[in-house]
């Protein structure tokens, strides 16, 4: 017999769909989230990951997404750091449309990983409702896994997860006046 402290084990031959949040100020969030969809593609699933933030700018990762077309999928539906915002009706109109494609994307079937990149951040700045957010959650297809990233991740989202992993900074390079480099912030 099981005792109370034994994991319930899991028939290998079905997904449990995980709900992933990678939360804290250290680096890794977004980067972790993308070596979960390099290790997922390896597998031949279908990765979709929309970016909240990120916008039409070339990142290193997009070009990548790209040679790891039709698998991976990258999404950039922002425009920039949100706290340099003139217009935020704007900025919610388009967390809304991020979340949206994300969310129909979830949806359709078509993917069995589907990342919500930096959504923290709209949820921090109102542009999204948390209940929105963990209504979506709790009706997800079961054997879909989510991941959510961004830091200042909610309570209630923490609570909704299954997995939560918090970076911590023991040191970043900004602190010593290094400026964002490419292949390594973007
Ligand atoms: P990465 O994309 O490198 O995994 P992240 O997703 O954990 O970073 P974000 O909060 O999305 O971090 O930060 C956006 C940008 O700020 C990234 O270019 C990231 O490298 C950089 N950054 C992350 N953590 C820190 C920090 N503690 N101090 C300064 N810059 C940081
Ligand atoms: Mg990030």
């Amino acid at each position: 017999m099981p005792g109370p402290q034994t994991p319930p084990r899991l028939d290998g031959s079905r997904r449990k769909g995980l709900i992933i949040v990678h939360t804290g100020n250290g680096k890794g969030k977004t980067t972790a989230a993308l070596g979960l969809a390099l290790r997922a593609v390896g597998h031949g699933w279908r990765v979709l990951m929309v970016q909240f933030i990120k916008g039409n700018w070339p990142y290193g990762e997009m070009d990548a997404a790209k040679r790891l077309a039709p698998e991976l999928t990258i999404k950039p539906m922002g425009e920039g750091f949100t706290w340099d915002t003139k217009n935020p009706e704007r900025d919610a109109a388009k967390a809304r449309e991020c979340w949206e494609f994300g969310v129909s994307g979830a949806r359709s079937g078509e993917y069995q990983l589907v990342i919500f990149d930096e959504i923290n951040y709209a949820l921090a700045y109102g542009y999204l409702p948390l209940d929105e957010v963990l209504a979506f959650l709790k009706t997800k297809p079961e054997s879909l896994h989510v991941i959510l990233t961004g830091r200042d991740a909610p309570k209630e989202l923490i609570d909704a997860a299954d997995t939560v992993t918090e970076m911590r900074e023991v040191k970043h390079a900004f602190a010593q006046g290094v400026k964002a480099q490419k292949g390594i912030e973007f």
